[in-house]
């Protein structure tokens, strides 16, 4: 499996890349799997769709904060699901929450019916290291 680009130092790239080939092996997860959420949600990691565009704050030069992703769809499954939103015939024990499937009689209601594209996001950033919190924003498609 081919993995972004990710401006990573050298040789760490490659390291990354086998130890992802590993955990596919002995867990059967593959890294979009379990490194993040692939839908709409405030804070951790965008789950990008093309390779990672992070900025870097005008102001200060850092890289700036993840704050907020609006994804283009809120998938039934291969997602975070909320205990809630699972299918009741599923063994919650036996199933990780990343590969539980929507209960379909809620499948409906997901989504804020938006188009974005195509099946991507857009992605917003802050700076907190800068007094007036500079942001801007990434879309993938
Ligand atoms: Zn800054």
């Amino acid at each position: 499996m081919e993995y972004p680009n990710w401006d990573l130092p050298e040789g760490l790239g490659e390291l990354l890349g086998q130890r992802f080939e590993d955990l596919k092996e002995e867990r059967g997860y593959d890294y979009f799997e379990v490194a993040t959420t692939q839908q709409s949600k405030v804070g951790g990691y965008p789950g990008w769709t093309q390779p990672p565009n992070w900025p870097d704050c005008t102001d200060c030069g850092t890289r700036m904060e993840h704050l907020l992703s609006i994804t283009a769809t809120e998938p039934g499954t291969g997602r975070w699901l909320p205990l809630d939103d699972r299918d009741p015939r599923q063994d919650e024990a036996a199933v990780p929450s990343w590969q539980a499937e929507a209960d379909p009689a809620v499948l409906d209601t997901f989504g804020h019916g938006m188009d974005l594209g195509d099946l991507g996001g857009m992605y917003f950033f802050v700076c907190r290291i800068c007094p007036h919190t500079p942001y801007t924003h990434r879309f993938d498609c």
